[in-house]
């Protein structure tokens, strides 16, 4: 997965309307996890496969990643990217605010940035 970067959803949607169009809602299937927000399943209308997304608002800019082929291989955000983001502009919800950085599917965030905050890793585990 590519770290995150900074996404310009505006430029996707007049320089790419295909990719802005497979992410329009009810196109593709996009499910928020509850404990990680920010953190995304999305599998587009016609495929198998899910994919993993992580959108997050920092420093005013929308930032994300995707773990897809496109994300990685194109420039801006992927219809995945997309179909999130346009899912929260209709459901009229905020994106989390985290630095960039620290963010990856593997990082349980709230926890993680109380133990930096401390800097005493205390770990919760049982709390799946
Ligand atoms: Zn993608």
């Amino acid at each position: 997965m590519k770290e995150l970067e900074p996404l310009n959803v505006d430029r996707v949607k007049s320089a790419y309307p295909d990719r802005w169009n497979k992410g329009t809602p009810g196109r593709a299937l996009v499910k928020e996890s509850d404990e990680k927000p920010g953190n995304f399943a999305v599998q587009r209308d016609g495929s198998d496969r899910w994919h993993e997304c992580t959108i997050t608002r920092y420093n005013g800019l929308l930032w994300g990643t995707c773990d897809c082929v496109g994300h990685t291989n194109h420039d801006d955000a992927c219809s995945h990217l997309i179909a999130a983001y346009r899912l929260k502009q209709v459901l009229e919800e905020p994106f989390p605010t985290h630095k960039p950085q620290a963010i990856t599917v593997e990082v349980r965030s709230v926890d993680q940035e109380r133990a930096d905050q401390h800097e005493q890793p205390t770990r919760q585990e049982g709390q799946a």
